[in-house]
């Protein structure tokens, strides 16, 4: 949960479910079960719930499998998910609500409001699957002539500028703006790596063998989507080869997911002639003409080795090589979105054989996902009118101001902090902005042409929109209200450069926030994923950042070392989890979301603590108060997982397996302990000198 830049940075838009637009193109050929028809309303289920549990285990040796064993039993994963999980469950409802909106809006009725027809006509246009396997390669075509009508290597930069891929993205480097890391009310142009076919640059280099057999199969992927494009197999697997030397090139030029955690890794502002310098056979004026970004002078390079090895790769590979990688590029990116031979293949590697999913998804949820992912603040008006009253704003926003008076406490408490630096600490939280539900002013996207029978279109034009609104910022101050995901989405993030937290109405349902429970289960479910967000302001990435989102050291030298020392004992602690056969948990990587679990779970314990002191609490169930808000909080995460999606997010992921997030963060809260009566030494209580704690 911590997003920067949605465009540029499709590296940072991590969430706490982790669905990202970056995934979305694979998502869309992919996703699972629930009901086969448009619900009428969103299904209850509770936010503590006794039949989720598995009492036959003891909490002391594993809280989560005690807490979820239950719901694990009874919730297999659907064949067409890479996993299953209470976010995921609700993320599923939430599409067959959304279903029932998108049938009745794409009913040709006339007087159809704009949003009613924007929706209703893309949500059309992607489930007219004859249609579409008609068009077949016709779709892309205009693209693909472009690219074959390349006459030299220094024209790839004025047609890599006016060709768009889905949900706004760039060919060969990620392109649009963000926040100015000295100055976040200004936005300027950012460039960063991107270009890959695979999800994380690890992939191309790492040895041991599940990669190379992965790598072996990514080449078989990419030599049948160039059979799909109507290549002999012996001209498709050169091509293939051709690919993977140019990835693999860029690759290795990539910061690493750890690196990138650096913000001052990041921060590479210059000139666009310093920029042309680092990459001069790349076109730069012709790329910003073209794509109509308006005049600048500042650009932010966030991986600078990555554009110096693009310029080799100019130089050494053949014009015919670029055109094999543009060529690819479109038709990979597009395939989802195109007719059944694309679609299924798309599938087979990037959701079959890297995610363990058995099932392509039912077109109707791939399309309900798709006009979400596009025109996000369009669907999510009708959702919030129907799902959002404004007492449920009223509860959450009340929650988030205990929490927020919780941290202000925690902070005046730490033992290990100097004065002046809890003064900054603060301020930083008195600035934080809290964002709850949906945006006060919805995005428009009228000059969006979206036609009834024009599904790849509707896609092309969609990701042009996005990648234009977000290039039309630049050299504009910031607009604080913007939102990073859909109001029906169930996820929430910190966002470091804005400050803000935000949680859309997607989050704030039953079983994560149940308003016909008491407030046990729910602060320690929902009060902890607010917490967690807050955390992120002061995990080892967002401390870096100030009050106004500045990358400014707030920090005296000695309370920076001492916070050092707490975040590695986090590090230490994951670091020694085994996700998969030999595969450990990054604890490097993982480091700021599992700061934010514990840090976020401790302020809810104190926030509920204070809010319910006056009350008499009496255990419900046989279960104590303590008791019942440890279970809501595991309940939060009940999840079950395959091997193989385990493995490739422990490269991608920064958030950890389900478990670990649980058990993970239990270990170090002795209120945990005290509650369930563990004794020293068994597996959910450290030691009290082993116990981290950060904030
Ligand atoms: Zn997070």
């Amino acid at each position: 949960m911590l997003m920067k830049n949605a465009v540029a940075n499709f590296n940072f838009a991590i969430t706490v479910f982790a669905i990202t637009l970056a995934t979305a193109a694979l998502v869309f050929a992919q996703r699972a079960n629930a009901q086969q028809t448009p619900a009428p309303a969103l299904p209850y289920s509770p936010s503590l719930n006794l039949d989720s549990m598995d009492k036959s285990v003891d909490p002391c040796v594993n809280f989560y499998k005690y807490s979820c064993g239950g719901w694990q039993k009874s919730n297999p994963i659907p064949p067409d998910q890479t996993s299953w999980s209470v976010y995921g469950k609700l993320y599923q409802d939430n599409l067959a609500f959304l279903r029932g909106i998108l049938e009745q809006a794409a009913a040709q009725t006339a007087g159809r409001d704009t949003v009613t027809q924007e929706i209703g006509d893309f949500y059309g246009a992607c489930m007219d699957e004859s249609a579409v396997n008609r068009a077949g390669l016709a779709a892309i075509q205009p693209p693909l002539d472009a690219i074959a009508k390349l006459q030299s290597v220094p024209a790839i930069a004025p047609l890599a500028a006016t060709l768009t891929l889905p949900f706004g993205r760039t060919l060969i480097f990620e392109s649009g703006s963000n926040q100015d890391t000295d100055n976040s009310e200004q936005e300027i142009a950012d460039l960063d790596q991107g270009g890959l076919g695979l999800p994380d640059r690890d992939y191309y280099t790492k040895d041991d063998a599940k990669s190379k057999e992965i790598r072996e199969h990514y080449l078989l992927h990419v030599q049948r989507v160039f059979e799909l494009l109507g290549d002999k197999p012996e001209v498709a697997r050169k091509n293939a080869d051709d690919i993977m030397r140019i990835e693999t090139a860029l690759a290795k030029a990539s910061w690493t997911r750890t690196e990138q955690r650096n913000p001052y890794n990041l921060k590479n502002k210059m000139k666009v002639a310093d920029l042309e310098r680092l990459t001069p056979s790349f076109d730069w004026s012709a790329y910003y003409r073209d794509a109509a970004y308006p005049k600048f002078e500042i650009v932010n390079v966030e991986s600078p080795k990555f554009y110096k090895q693009l310029d080799v790769e100019l130089k050494t590979e053949p014009l015919d090589t670029w055109k094999t990688y543009l060529r690819f590029h479109v038709a990979d990116s597009y395939s989802p979105f195109l007719s059944a031979p694309f679609v299924d293949e798309n599938f087979e590697f990037y959701r079959k054989y890297l995610r363990g999913a058995t099932e392509l998804q039912p077109r109707w949820r791939r399309c309900v996902q798709c006009t979400d992912y596009n025109l996000g603040e369009a669907l999510g008006q009708a959702y919030v009118q129907k799902v959002f009253s404004p007492e449920l704003k009223a509860s959450t926003l009340d929650m988030v101001d205990r929490i927020e008076d919780a941290m202000k406490e925690r902070i005046g408490q730490l033992d290990w902090m100097s004065p002046e630096t809890k003064q900054q600490a603060l301020v930083k939280l008195a600035g934080i902005r809290n964002k709850i539900g949906y945006p006060d002013k919805w995005r428009d996207y009228s000059s969006v042409r979206i036609r009834p029978t024009d599904f790849a279109g509707n896609i092309e034009r969609a990701g042009n929109f996005e990648l234009h609104r977000q290039i039309k910022k630049i050299g504009q101050p910031v607009d604080h209200g913007e939102w990073d995901i859909s109001a029906a989405t169930v996820d929430a993030y910190y966002n470091p450069q804005m400050n803000d937290i935000n949680f859309p109405a997607g989050v704030l349902q039953p079983p994560l926030y149940d308003p016909r429970l008491d407030d046990a289960p729910n602060y320690g479910n929902t009060g902890g994923t607010i917490g967690h967000e807050l955390t992120h302001g002061f995990d080892d990435e967002g401390s870096q950042f100030d009050a106004k989102g500045n990358l400014k050291d707030w920090w005296t030298k000695a309370d920076r070392e001492k916070f050092d020392q707490r975040t590695k004992c986090v590090e230490d602690q994951y670091s020694s989890y085994v996700v998969v056969d030999d595969v450990h948990l990054n604890g490097k990587l993982t480091l700021g979301e599992n700061v934010a679990d514990l840090g976020g779970e401790l302020l809810a314990f104190m926030a509920w603590k204070s809010k319910t002191a006056p009350l008499n609490l009496q255990p419900v169930d046989g279960l104590t108060p303590e008791q019942r808000f440890f279970i809501g909080f595991a309940q939060w995460d009940c999840a079950n997982e395959r091997p193989d999606d385990l493995r490739m997010r422990a490269t991608t992921d920064p958030h950890s397996p389900a478990d670990d997030r649980i058990n993970g963060v239990v270990v170090n809260m002795p209120e945990f302990s005290k509650a369930f009566s563990c004794k020293p030494g068994q597996p959910m209580a450290k030691l009290p000198d082993q116990v981290c704690h950060v904030w």
